[in-house]
């Protein structure tokens, strides 16, 4: 590597919300930055209005403030290569498209969209390029004086790249290696059109990757066609000795079948493609986010730091940011897609829930609880949280089969705990529980245990277990079963002690009047 300060950056188009794969970029620039001790710049290149999306700058933002990926410079917070956003930049371009055709190595073009529909159905495959461009309408096939005169009567006009047929040009890749492809292949873009007096995205990304002291461009796989005609705008401009490395991140595939991950996979399968919740501001329509679905943001940057990557066998799958940082190798990411894995999305989730403190789960359980119309205490709802964040759920998987799974999302619990708040109001005699465990005389049973339960002062798991444990031994009583349907309904639920305890002496013995009452 050059002694260059290690510079990357971000540079999301605002046509939307940020899908998850450009979060895997900026995670992994983020990564590579912190590891060398450089910058990462966070820049909007807004060049194409046509698909500004209102609301989805500020939806980029906040979506790497949850993520705790923080930027050192650009939009929204500031810094010496300034403004970041292209829309900001318009008499900076300009220059540097004058400094290309002063220097015959871009040229002007007056084709209209109709004329170039016709070429394009007069020439099979018709690309703009040297075999073409002087049947066209350009400062090349025209004369001076013509173009002068194009212009001055305010005929629109764009700006294209000459593209040198039949040069050799490399592209040499950090995770690919060298990339060389034929330059007549290349056709000559448009850099610039006079129309909204903007450039084009590779004109701007290059300028700006340049004045902004870009070391490495480390972007999705998307981009690598684009890049031969990068690294030949660097020479055009003579920067090819500052020109930064390359690295093109493998695609991140469908869960199932074949093709790149998309929003309609997540629709299907029920998981999100996008880090927040997005209301899109023309349908309408909400598409679901990883926050608002109730993932922590380090879940999520631990799973997508390993789509594309890991650290090989001797680490644990399970790593901070910190560690991700220490770990990371650029050179190390795989070429091929790296499929998305939604159900081990949800493994990490559970990884790092269960690692937080009870009364971290709280606010999130007090949201769901108020919904269903409970009122309840912090301490009591940690409390649940401390018995039951353990179990396992069952759920349907993307093909219909019934599997079963850690609590991944606090939101999981709500099925398993609802008996701590609410009582059971019917009993179903059918169940199976119910039907192995209340017999004949098991109602006369639970009477009796509620007698000695009701003697009982100190009501705490000691408490109980004290008095119970003594009674049931003397009379070789195995209530526990009944018991549990007597307090939950049926035959799910944690400790018995532990749950007596959490209702109270008047609940537990009101719940067991009432089972037996319903069950006789
Ligand atoms: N604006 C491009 C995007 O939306 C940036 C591509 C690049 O990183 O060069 O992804």
């Amino acid at each position: 590597m050059s002694d260059r300060k290690v510079r990357v950056r971000f540079a999301p188009s605002p046509t939307g919300p940020l899908h998850i794969g450009g979060v895997r970029t900026a995670l992994y620039n983020y990564l590579f930055a912190r590891q060398h001790g450089g910058d990462m710049i966070l820049r909007i290149e807004d060049t194409d209005s046509t698909r500004f999306v209102p609301g989805a700058e500020e939806y980029i933002i906040e979506s790497f403030k949850w993520l705790g990926i923080q930027f050192d410079e650009g939009v929204g917070i500031g810094g010496q290569y300034g403004p970041y956003r292209q829309s900001e930049r318009r008499e900076i371009y300009k220059q540097y498209v004058n400094q290309l055709l002063d220097a015959g190595k871009a040229y002007v073009a007056f084709d209209t969209p109709e004329e170039l529909d016709a070429k394009r159905k007069e020439i099979e495959n018709f690309q703009y390029d040297a075999t073409t461009r002087m049947q066209m309408r350009n400062s090349l096939s025209l004369s001076a004086s013509e173009v002068e005169r194009l212009i001055a009567e305010g005929h629109q006009y764009v700006v294209r790249f000459l593209i040198e047929p039949g040069r050799e040009v490399l592209v040499d890749d950090i995770i690919r290696g060298e990339v060389i492809i034929n330059s007549s292949i290349l056709d000559d873009k448009v850099l610039y059109k006079s129309a909204d007096q903007l450039p084009t995205y590779h004109l701007a990304n290059i300028v700006d990757d340049h004045l902004m002291e870009v070391t490495h461009v480390i972007r999705g796989e998307e981009w690598l066609p684009s890049a031969p005609l990068h690294v030949l705008l660097y020479e055009a401009f003579g920067w090819t000795d500052t020109m930064p490395r390359f690295a093109h991140l493998p695609l991140l595939l469908k869960p199932v079948g074949n093709g790149k991950l998309s929003k309609r996979d997540g629709d299907k399968l029920g998981f999100p493609v996008f880090p927040l919740e997005w209301h899109d501001p023309k349908s309408g329509e909400v598409s679901s986010g990883y926050r608002e679905k109730g993932y922590l943001p380090q879940a999520v940057v631990n799973f997508l730091a390993l789509l594309g990557w890991n650290p090989g066998n001797d680490h644990s799958e399970v790593l901070s940011m910190e560690e991700l940082i220490q770990l990371f190798d650029l050179g190390k990411c795989s070429r091929n897609g790296a499929r998305f894995d939604y159900v081990k999305a949800a493994w990490f989730n559970h990884q790092y829930l269960v690692n937080q403190p009870d009364e971290a789960w709280v606010p999130s359980l007090q949201k769901i609880l108020e919904e269903n119309g409970i009122v309840s205490t912090p301490e009591k709802m940690a409390e649940v949280v401390r018995m039951m964040k353990l179990k396992v759920i069952e759920y349907t998987d993307g093909e219909g089969n019934k599997k079963k799974r850690n609590i991944s999302f606090v939101s999981d619990l709500w099925p398993l705990v609802r008996f701590f708040f609410v009582a059971p109001d019917s009993i179903d005699r059918e169940d199976k529980f119910v039907r192995k465990n209340w017999k004949e005389g098991t109602a006369a049973e639970m009477k009796q245990l509620a007698e000695v339960l009701s003697g009982i002062e100190d009501f705490s798991v000691e408490g109980q277990k004290q008095v119970v444990d003594a009674w049931t031994e003397e009379n070789g009583m195995r209530p526990w079963n009944a018991w549990r349907i007597c307090l939950v309904g049926a035959g799910q639920g944690p400790d018995m002690y532990e749950l007596s305890a959490f209702l109270g002496r008047e609940e537990t013995l009101r719940r067991m009047q009432f089972a037996i009452d319903t069950l006789g």
